[in-house]
């Protein structure tokens, strides 16, 4: 996946070999101008000095003020990080993680990978060279996993704390104790070595030891630090002896940053932490609501954008939507509507719309940052990544459609599922704001104020709406035997807990005592999916037919292969006859990946345009494919197919499934076995009007009614037989969605 990187080039590159020095340092003459403009830019010595003072440091900062681009560079410079360590600076969102890296990698004028790079699941963009390193919080746990101390980080810094991803509240979490634990260790060797200190030789340590300690003696800051973490943890002293392979790691920085003003809770949460203020250089922003609510916030959101178009002067416009789809069909839309505008935009402005969103590849990610072409403006249509995870410049209007994706579970579902909710009045300010950066702007939001006072001020932590069995399966992994009882900023239900637990025990993830089973149960918590998803792969790897398990995930994983362009649905459906597989979704997936891979590799571009396939998904999930294939031969497993035969698969996604399992009603509905929930069949699968007897799904995903996204017929008789815990304690039970809470624990 190193080649991802490669590929990306900006319309500014230019091909000619003989321009390229004279240009790349002409792009860093222009980016060094743009850093010292950044508010960051004049606090950076002082923010250097904190972080030096402080090993634990909470930075609250105006978003776009610099602190995700600047302070890992400003801390790199001041030798933070030794001669050779890492820092590491996490995002809950792959996009952020990916175009800072490369923003950061253009302003130091190295190659993305090298001294900068970073890390998502399924796309590492590393290497030994490394020194800053962008990554998901969720990829960071993964690393605990693997190096508990987390040892080759001299510094973490969790940014984005205020968004409380799960990842991010169960990183904090961690991160405490291994700073804990490093810094008794550190203190302990500082101790052994005391005697030889005053002579001032420091033979015994690296060179990044010697130099990070010169530095706090001469603030006198182990003293310091010591009362600070003796009064802020009584039970400092009675955590875990440290090991001996922490003997030289050195102590651990942490830096939380946040864009909102909630620095006390994080401060209180690390024991009285310092915490610092970042101001922004923000401009007025006028906000506009519509008096009306609007029926339709797609249609809302066209007609504003475009009334924006016209009506006022230069400067980007942003628009605040909630996925993918919507995205792309607006896109669209745009485009049609501004290319018939007979005098173009105001003043006679082009439009160029560009979406961003996660799905989207990092070559067409970055090209919202560019500035838009000679008399053009853009219209940028993002999900809330644009919120505080990333910041474009030249953004003087927001278009707010009020509304966000978001995954939450539901008791009353029993499963998680990605809902279309309002905002939060944070969320909303957040995105006003995004108009006044760089002057005075204009914010439309299209709902009413009498709306806006009615949403709730804040969203509640994702760790307290989420299905946390990969959550609680990582913990165990990582020795945290009371999950339950872990040092959580926010504790999630313990309902929530116990569900999870059921789900890893019936998994076969964990066993009666609640302990990590040493197949399964470790194998789930290192493959990189889901644990239902990690269940597909260990059953499908069991009944020979890992390769089919694997394809199955990996698209399943990947982003949408069929491509529908509008008003050519008739073609559509007679091309797509072909692969729909009887049995369901998911086998019509397989199907096509099987389909492609039958195609030689130079007509393959060809062949997914004849197909309506959307060749970029097919590829990513070879890549997928590819690295799942990477874990299953490192834990040792038979990578064997099972040919034509479709029944071993729709076993093996029953052995992970089976909590999304559902059987049909005599009125035509679904009702999920697990938690009594009633589904439909989504409008997009290929068993609707097929009326299958018994499925299992992907997800369920909400708009007018409950939809089960992604279904495949399954026999009933094999839920017992494939899931035996979970269906025999069910039975017992008398199926509730709160069934046997506190039985694990
Ligand atoms: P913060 O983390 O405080 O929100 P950032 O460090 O993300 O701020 O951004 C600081 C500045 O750098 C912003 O003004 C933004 O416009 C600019 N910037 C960040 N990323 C890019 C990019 N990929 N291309 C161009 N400008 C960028
Ligand atoms: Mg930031």
């Amino acid at each position: 996946l190193k080649s991802h990187h490669k590929r990306a080039h900006g319309r500014n590159s230019r091909p000619q070999p003989g321009f390229d020095a004279a240009d790349a340092a002409a792009k860093r003459q222009r980016l060094a101008v743009e850093r010292q403009g950044m508010p960051i830019w004049a606090a950076r010595e002082a923010l250097v000095a904190e972080a030096q003072a402080h090993h634990t440091l909470i930075v609250v900062g105006e978003t776009g003020s610099g602190k995700t681009t600047q302070i890992p560079q400003l801390l790199l410079e001041a030798g933070l990080a030794g001669q050779r360590g890492l820092i590491g600076c996490t995002q809950p969102r792959r996009v952020a993680a990916v175009t800072v890296a490369r923003r950061v990698a253009d302003e130091m004028g190295v190659q993305l990978g090298q001294q900068v790079g970073y890390s998502i699941r399924f796309d590492d963009a590393t290497s030994a060279a490394t020194r800053i390193k962008y990554m998901t919080d969720g990829m960071l746990l993964r690393e605990a996993l693997i190096d508990p101390l987390l040892s080759r980080y001299k510094v973490v810094i969790v940014d984005e704390a205020h968004e409380r991803s799960v990842h991010t509240d169960v990183l904090l979490g961690l991160l405490k104790q291994v700073q804990r634990r490093r810094h008794q260790a550190w203190q302990q060797q500082q101790q052994q070595q005391q005697p030889q200190q005053h002579t001032n030789s420091s033979k015994d340590h690296t060179q990044h030891d010697y130099q990070q300690q010169s530095r706090q003696q001469q603030e006198g800051q182990p003293q310091q630090q010591q009362q600070q973490l003796a009064n802020g943890h009584s039970h400092h002293h009675k955590s875990s002896s440290s090991s001996s392979s922490s003997r030289h790691i050195g102590p651990l920085r942490l830096l939380v940053m946040s864009a909102t003003l909630d620095a006390g809770a994080f401060s209180d949460y690390f024991g009285g932490a310092r915490a610092v203020w970042v101001r922004g250089r923000t401009h007025p922003v006028t906000i506009m609501n519509t008096a009306q609510p609007e029926e339709n916030y797609l249609d809302a959101a066209l007609c504003a954008t475009l009334q924006v178009h016209v009506d006022e002067p230069a400067g980007d416009i942003l628009v605040f939507l909630t996925g993918q789809e919507e995205i792309d069909s607006l896109a669209r839309l745009l485009q049609e509507r501004a290319a018939a505008l007979p005098e173009g935009g105001y003043g006679g402005l082009g439009l160029e719309v560009l979406p961003i969103y996660a799905a989207l590849p990092p070559e067409q990610q970055v090209k919202v940052f560019e500035p838009a072409p000679a008399g053009m403006r853009k219209a940028i249509l993002a999900t809330n990544i644009a919120e505080t995870s990333i910041t474009i410049p030249g953004v003087r209007y927001v278009v707010d459609t009020g509304f966000v994706k978001a995954r939450g579970y539901s008791a009353k579902l029993g499963a998680d599922s990605l809902q279309v909710v309002p905002v939060s009045q944070a969320q909303a300010r957040q995105r006003s704001g995004r108009a006044g950066r760089e002057a005075p702007g204009k914010a439309f939001r299209l709902y009413t104020e009498d709306a806006f006072a009615a949403l709730p001020a804040t969203t509640p932590p994702e760790i307290t709406r989420v299905n946390l069995g990969s959550v609680v399966l990582q913990l165990k992994a990582l020795g945290v035997e009371d999950v339950a009882g872990f040092d959580f900023m926010q504790p999630p239900p313990r309902a929530a807990i116990v569900r999870s637990l059921e789900l890893l025990f019936a998994l076969g993830a964990l066993d009666g005592k609640g302990q990590l089973t040493p197949d399964t149960g470790a194998a789930l918590a290192r493959l990189p999916v889901d644990p239902m998803y990690g269940k597909v792969l260990l059953a499908g790897a069991a009944s020979g037919c890992a390769v089919e398990a694997m394809q199955l995930v990996a698209m399943v994983s990947s982003e949408n292969v069929f491509h529908n362009p509008r008003g050519k649905q008739d073609a559509v459906n007679s091309t797509r006859a072909k692969f729909l597989h009887p049995e369901g979704d998911q086998l019509t997936l397989l199907g096509v990946m099987a389909a492609f891979l039958q195609v030689e590799r130079r007509r393959r571009p060809e062949w997914a345009s004849d197909n309506f396939i959307n060749i970029r998904a097919l590829r990513k999930a070879q890549d997928i494919y590819a690295q799942l294939k990477g874990h299953l031969s490192s834990l040792g497993l038979p990578i064997q197919s099972c040919g034509s035969d479709c029944v071993p698969v729709q076993r093996a996604l029953v052995a992970g499934l089976f909590p999304h399992a559902a059987k049909r009603q005599p009125d035509g509905t679904y009702r999920v076995i697990a938690t009594g929930q009633i589904v439909h069949l989504h409008p997009s699968s290929v068993l609707r009007g097929k009326a299958p007897e018994c499925v299992v799904f992907s997800e369920l995903v909400r708009t007018t009614r409950q939809y089960a996204r992604e279904v495949t017929r399954i026999q009933a008789r094999w839920l017992p037989e494939l899931a035996p815990a979970f269906f025999a304690a069910k039975a017992g039970a008398g199926v509730a969605a709160e069934a046997g809470g506190g039985a694990q624990s």
